[in-house]
Parts: C-alpha cells; structure tokens; sequence
C-alpha cells in the first residue's frame, strides 16, 4: 500500500505536468463548492419576515393584506405575498457585514 503511494508520488514528482491539471481540478472543486453552500437556504425569523414583506409592499406598491411563510423542512425560508409575489432569502455570496 505504501509502495503504491510512494510510487504514484514518485511519478507525479517527475511529471510536474501532471499536477497542474491535478491542481486547477482541486481549484474548480473548492470553488464550486463554495458557490453552491453559499446558495444553501437561509433561516428567517417572523420578525425578519414581516419587515421583508412591509419592504416589499412598499417597493412594489401592493396593496395585499397577507402573505404566507415558505418553508423548507421546518426551516422558514421566505413568504408567499397574496399578490403572488414570492421571495426567498438566501446567504448572500459575499457578506461584509457579519
Ligand atoms: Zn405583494
């Protein structure tokens, strides 16, 4: 088992050429990953809720009286405005702020 490794290290060291694509694979593996665990859905309290959708109504101009939470699992991820409007929070890609 040792010998193994020892020989496929051997062959990489003496094929540098080898690693680079080894290398940008890994690279392209990392950043794919981070992009799609930032885009995981993001818990919302009630409270948060309330404020997304009075923002909402007043960008929008809507008039609706209601609106339904969206749930994944027992997790509240966003609301369902009664004008049909939907809103989904999610991770921001890049947070400065926390
Ligand atoms: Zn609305």
């Amino acid at each position: 088992m040792f010998q193994a490794l020892l020989s496929i290290f051997e062959s990489v060291v003496s094929h540098p050429e080898f690693l680079v694509p080894t290398m940008w694979v890994a690279l392209g593996c990392t950043i794919a990953w981070y992009l799609l665990s930032a885009k995981k859905w993001h818990e919302v309290t009630h409270h948060e809720l309330q404020m997304l959708w009075k923002t909402h109504k007043q960008f929008t101009r809507c008039t609706s009286k209601g609106f339904e939470p969206i749930r994944k699992g027992k997790k509240i991820v966003g609301y369902k405005c009664q004008c049909g409007h939907q809103h989904i929070q999610q991770k921001p890609l890049i947070n400065f702020g926390a």
